[in-house]
């Protein structure tokens, strides 16, 4: 098929040519043809994005309390990712009081969990919710984006050991500069964990536009291992451990008694072999001599 100047842009993260591959709902999504990044083009602009979470506008985000509370089931790969995550909280409680931050802290219950293991915790949140939250538990949530941090006085000469992103990368309208923030308050040897949705996976290669996790025009950026590997390569940021879950049902009409059952033992199976829907990613910040040697080593 000969394909015309309008369905090409360029990849959101590594720039090469992508072409339109699903239309859902009168929004365009695009595959870029190098590293198999999928992401809905026109991009949102930023204050669009900041209109929409500030309003709560369902659009742009469903129930936010349910942020992080799929990694607490113990049922999937996600106890893995918990237990290790708790490792990294045990560790900065036996070295004294360390630096936390939740990017996307939604109602803060990652938070207070940072908390219970001695850890210092800050959030951002543009969402409401996060200002309720922050009553209701006497937790610091600013009400700000990613973008707003470099400006922001309270940010002014921060470091973190530890920052999270839960189901944000998706959101974010532009993944690339917005890594290259946080990347910046990360102090060296910290650790960067986050959570998003993967187009590498069996829901997207069975389901396409009915794969569950198209939520246009909230969902922005769909990452391959591929596409990941580039953001977090840019950053010299080196991946520890990937583990994958599969968040949506395997069978159609997975809710129903025995059917139920059985898709729980699918989605096991194919989180156990790599093929689930959301990745779990745990990286770490290159000492600056490392990063150094990296530097050198591209082109
Ligand atoms: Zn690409």
């Amino acid at each position: 098929m000969r394909r015309g100047r309008e369905d090409t842009s360029p990849c959101a993260i590594c720039n090469a040519a992508s072409y339109q591959c699903i239309e859902k709902d009168g929004y365009r999504l695009y595959r870029c043809g190098e590293c198999g990044h999928l992401f809905l083009y026109p991009i949102p602009a930023l204050d669009e994005l900041r209109e929409g979470y500030a309003a709560e506008n369902t659009d742009f985000v469903r129930n936010p309390e349910s942020t992080f509370e799929h990694l607490e089931k113990s049922e999937t790969t996600c106890a893995r990712a918990m237990e290790r995550l708790d490792r990294v909280f045990r560790q900065g409680e036996a070295a004294g009081s360390r630096e936390f931050l939740d990017i996307g802290a939604g109602a803060g219950k990652l938070m207070r969990r940072a908390q219970g293991f001695g850890w210092s915790v800050r959030g951002i949140e543009p969402g409401p919710w996060g200002q309720e939250a922050a009553e209701r538990h006497h937790l610091e949530i600013l009400p700000i984006m990613i973008e707003d941090m470099p400006s922001s006085d309270l940010f002014r000469g921060k470091g973190y050991d530890l920052i999270t992103m839960i189901d944000v990368l998706e959101h974010l309208q532009d993944p690339v500069r917005a890594m290259g923030i946080v990347t910046r308050f990360l102090n060296p040897g910290g650790s960067l964990v986050l959570q998003f949705p993967c187009c590498d996976s069996l829901g997207f290669w069975s389901r396409r536009r009915r794969w569950p996790l198209i939520l246009l025009p909230g969902h922005i950026h769909y990452f391959s291992r591929k596409s990941f590997e580039f953001l977090a390569g840019r950053q010299c940021l080196s991946i520890d451990e990937a583990i994958t879950n599969a968040h949506t049902p395997v069978l159609p009409r997975a809710y129903i008694g025995p059917i139920g059952r059985v898709d729980r033992i699918l989605k096991h199976l194919v989180s156990q072999v790599g093929l689930g829907d959301m990745r779990i990613v745990f990286l770490s910040r290159n000492s600056p001599q490392e990063v150094d040697v990296q530097l050198q080593g591209m082109p």
